[in-house]
């Protein structure tokens, strides 16, 4: 799953269409033959490429699809050269038959080809893929031909056989194209069979209702439906000809589909889609930290995929974000999708007021085994900022229940960040947190130097001086600590030693205040452990994840609490005050399963210390740099502080002209890849940062 993927990130995108049997025999060569005849005949230069063929033993074998094609444009042979990328003896399934042969299929290595092809064939104005048997046909032990469909991302044109028992694989597959989010354009029945006698005219009945059935599910879908008649002198020379030409204008109605697949103008199109789409986005759409009438410019998505993001206009880019901190597997992982897809047909929503189910218990579960022992009880929210919001009520209603009613504040260093509702945002940094915009609105809290002692700097214990200072002066009133363990994320990027940590442990104990982790950025691996905690090996009263929770997929956090804390609040009959209308959605609970169940396989360790090794090389050269004040690198997190604040458009804009996206703020670039990202593709990241360090492109 990890190979490279070897892709351009430039170049011309590719266009054309993925053509699908539903199964063998349906008929899916002659269609497709047919078909391009149209094309060739109505002057659109599409090429037919199979990336995998069984059954062959070379490129001249007339057993091939290939001799099929040639015969179907007999006399436009010139036009077409039909391709085939993978090519095995064995007439059986592709990983069959490539294993016989001792090869290895997967979906990056046959996405590469038909890249590499595209490339190479600069006349073309567009592919015609064709699959091999159905949907499902297996290209390896974990992998389909619907993948490499799912990786390319092409319109799809499904052939079906026309007889008893076909309809129900064209509605089966119609399903599962667009469960992959795949547009389909359309569907040839086509009829293989000769007539058989007297069994003819129920034949005949199938075949009508197939077609009429197939029209009404199809109606509103924009797929056009296409029928084959038999053609019983296809191989007979001469009349093969006008078989040929029969079925290729039968396949007339779907020449206007191929060509906008194919043609340049799609590009032209996709141009204006994606403007008028920007445009309507500033009219009725506010973005994160952004000014609605002098708004940032914004990029417009179409897919994702692994590391790779896909946008509308065809460009491709490597993403250095995970979409903030989330998609540590990448996107669309095929575990992910798949849990939510079961789950969505079992029970999406169910109110969690006197109602439970299983995947918010096994989550439960799961996240305690994950988390150190004291930490016993999960409460789930649906948002990072709403878990913050009940860490911080868990911590007043504990105190209050065990009667230490004037502890109502919160200390936290500054340089922290908690999220946006108003009790997370009184414990950001003040400055950053844009605390004099919320003056006299915002609870105030008690802050502390940001902890001055680096990650990977010897311990100073004067760090902990002015949170000991503030411990003396307000200890009574300080009803908890809440910071960021070991990585402060948005608020600074900045890594201090875990020391600090220990030390602040202490003081809370002496002054019983109550310890929040908020391992929202932290948790999951990103730092190099499970949790940011377990570099100071210190278990808090509290703890906040989410974020990465899902794998990137839904929204969902939780605050964890020991048994004190749960017992302190529900002492004489209490009840903790919070209650999400979402709490614990089962689409997000069983998703966040399936991540954790990614993450169980331990393969992340590796990932990320892949990670740090390649940030660290790719990034430390910028130090010293003129505009640079440090660099630094943490597990899969990789810093640039620059001197001066960005020019956070034209800088993002420099990123995606080089193919990546980076995201900068204030005075950071930075960069925290899915844990999967290829090397090359970390290289890529850390080359564009250090060229706009180096060409100056910083403010
Ligand atoms: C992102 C973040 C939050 C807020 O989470 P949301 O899901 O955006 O509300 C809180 N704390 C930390 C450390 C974060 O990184």
């Amino acid at each position: 799953m990890n190979r490279q993927l070897q892709t351009p990130v430039s170049g011309r995108p590719l266009r054309g269409l993925f053509v699908s049997g539903t199964g063998t025999d349906v008929g899916k060569t002659v269609a497709l033959a047919a078909l391009l005849r149209a094309c060739v005949r109505a002057g659109v230069r599409v090429r037919p490429v199979k990336p995998v063929q069984t059954g062959v033993s070379g490129p001249d074998d007339a057993r091939g699809d290939a001799a099929v094609y040639a015969a179907a444009v007999e006399g436009l042979r010139d036009a077409v050269a039909p391709a085939t990328l993978r090519r095995f003896a064995m007439p059986a399934s592709p990983h069959l038959a490539a294993g016989r042969e001792g090869a290895h299929l997967d979906v990056d290595g046959l996405r590469a080809a038909v890249l590499r092809h595209w490339e190479g064939d600069e006349d073309a104005q567009g592919l015609l893929l064709e699959g091999a048997g159905g949907l499902h046909v297996p290209l390896n032990d974990t992998e389909d031909m619907l993948d490499l469909m799912e990786a390319l991302g092409l319109p799809v044109l499904l052939v079906g056989g026309n007889y008893l028992g076909g309809l129900n694989h064209v509605l089966l597959s119609v399903e599962a194209v667009a469960a992959r989010g795949l547009t389909l354009v359309g569907v040839i029945l086509s009829d293989t069979r000769p007539p058989s006698g007297r069994e003819e005219a129920d034949a005949r009945a199938i075949r009508q209702d197939n077609e009429a059935l197939l029209r009404r599910r199809l109606a509103g879908r924009g797929a056009r439906l296409i029928v084959l008649p038999f053609e019983p002198d296809l191989h007979s020379e001469p009349r093969a000809s006008l078989a040929w030409q029969a079925l290729a204008e039968a396949c007339e109605p779907l020449v206007d589909a191929v060509r906008s697949a194919c043609e340049p103008r799609a590009g032209e199109e996709a141009a204006v889609r994606v403007r008028d789409l920007q445009e309507r986005d500033r009219r009725s759409l506010w973005h994160p930290y952004t000014s609605a009438t002098n708004p940032l410019p914004v990029f417009v998505m179409a897919r994702s995929r692994r590391n790779r993001l896909a946008l509308a206009d065809g460009r491709e880019l490597v993403d250095g974000m995970s979409s903030w901190w989330t998609a540590v597997h990448g996107y669309n992982h095929p575990r992910l999708t798949a849990a939510l897809r079961r789950q969505a047909g079992r029970m999406p929503h169910v109110m969690f007021g006197g109602m439970t189910h299983e995947p918010a218990v096994l989550l439960a579960e799961r996240l305690l085994e994950l988390l150190p022992d004291g930490l016993e009880r999960v409460f789930f929210a649906d948002s990072g900022s709403v878990a913050v919001e009940v860490a911080l009520k868990m911590a007043l209603q504990y105190q209050q229940g065990v009667g230490a009613r004037e502890k109502i504040r919160f200390l936290t260093p500054r340089g922290g960040y908690h999220g946006d509702t108003l009790g997370a945002m009184s414990v950001c940094d003040p400055v950053t947190g844009m605390h004099t915009l919320f003056n006299g609105i915002l609870p105030r809290q008690i802050f502390v130097e940001r902890p001055s002692c680096r990650f990977d700097a010897p311990f100073d214990p004067a760090s902990l001086e002015d949170a000991r200072r503030a411990f003396e002066e307000h200890g009574r009133e300080i009803a908890a600590v809440i910071l960021e363990p070991v990585v402060q994320g948005a608020g600074g990027m900045w890594f201090y030693h875990p020391d600090y940590l220990r030390g602040l442990a202490e003081l809370c104990r002496a002054h019983g205040a109550l310890l929040i982790f908020d391992e929202i950025a932290t948790g999951f691996g990103r730092t190099g452990r499970m949790f940011a905690l377990e570099h100071a090996g210190v278990t808090p009263d509290i703890l906040c994840c989410g974020k990465a929770l899902t794998g990137g997929v839904m929204t969902l956090a939780a605050a964890v609490c020991s048994q004190r804390v749960a017992e302190g609040i529900c002492r004489d009959g209490q009840v903790f005050m919070h209650g999400p209308t979402f709490m614990g959605n089962p689409l997000a609970c069983s998703v966040a399963l399936a991540s954790l169940e990614l993450l169980a396989d331990g393969a992340w360790r590796r990932q990320v210390a892949a990670l740090e090794s390649s940030l660290r090389t790719g990034l430390s050269p910028c130090a010293g740099m003129p505009g640079v004040a440090d660099v630094r690198v943490l597990g899969g997190i990789g810093v640039v502080e620059t001197e001066q604040p960005v020019d956070m458009a034209a800088l993002q804009d420099f990123f995606v002209q080089r193919g990546v996206w980076i995201r900068p703020f204030n005075r950071l670039i930075y960069l925290m890849p899915p844990y999967i990202s290829p090397a090359e593709d970390i290289a890529r990241l850390c080359d564009a940062v250090r060229a706009a360090v180096m060409e100056g492109r910083l403010s």
